[in-house]
């Protein structure tokens, strides 16, 4: 579609030169641009007009233990060469869930844990009370109201720590 709409696509990685020029330096991955990409080395662009589009990166976990070898966030899960025995996974909105079903049918015994009543917060309660019914009929511990979580680790292993009403601590 790019190349039929007369996109020019170049690999590598752009950097400002000045308010309108660019350097482009490669990467050394062109995989998936298409037959139209061209592999350009040190190329530098000049442009009237410069769309900045370049994504975001993941927040960091504000909770103690966040920082500790084993905590990944989801670029971390795409990243995963195999399927982890145990997960738990903070936070139950869209990715929390995506992912908890796809680990939990490739066999991973997942925890998922959400601070606010109820999974997919942002959505009609009705709804997220389907999708926790479906969650747990496919074997997921599911976690609403848990906060504070804390992670640990526990010999090898990790624990996260939370707080539930009425109870004070569970392990997940
Ligand atoms: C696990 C996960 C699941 C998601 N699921 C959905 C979903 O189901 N539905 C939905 O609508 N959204 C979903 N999202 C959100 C969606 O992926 C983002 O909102 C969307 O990708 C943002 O598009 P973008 O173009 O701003 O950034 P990106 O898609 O991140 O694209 C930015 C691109 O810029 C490139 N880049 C960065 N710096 C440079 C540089 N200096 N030079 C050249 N290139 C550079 C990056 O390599 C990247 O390819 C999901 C996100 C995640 C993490």
């Amino acid at each position: 579609m790019l190349a039929h709409n007369n996109v020019t696509v170049m690999a590598g990685r752009a950097r400002f030169l000045g308010a309108n020029s660019l350097a482009i330096e490669p990467t050394g991955c062109d995989v998936g641009l298409g037959k139209n990409a061209k592999s350009m080395f040190d190329a530098t662009i000049e442009a009237a007009n410069i769309i900045i589009a370049t994504g975001s990166k993941a927040a960091a976990l504000p909770m103690p233990g966040s920082q500790l070898p084993g905590v990944i966030d989801s670029d971390g899960a795409l990243a995963l060469t195999s399927v982890p025995k145990s997960i738990a996974i903070i936070g139950a909105g869209a990715i929390g869930c995506e992912w908890s079903c796809i680990l939990s049918r490739l066999g991973c015994q997942v925890t998922l844990i959400e601070k606010l009543p109820q999974v997919l917060p942002q959505v009609e309660k009705e709804l997220g009370a389907v999708l926790a019914e479906m969650l747990i009929s496919e074997g997921i511990t599911v976690h609403t109201g848990a906060d504070h979580p804390r992670i640990l680790q526990e010999g090898s292993n990790l624990g996260c720590s939370l707080d539930m009403p009425p109870k004070t601590e569970r392990k997940a």
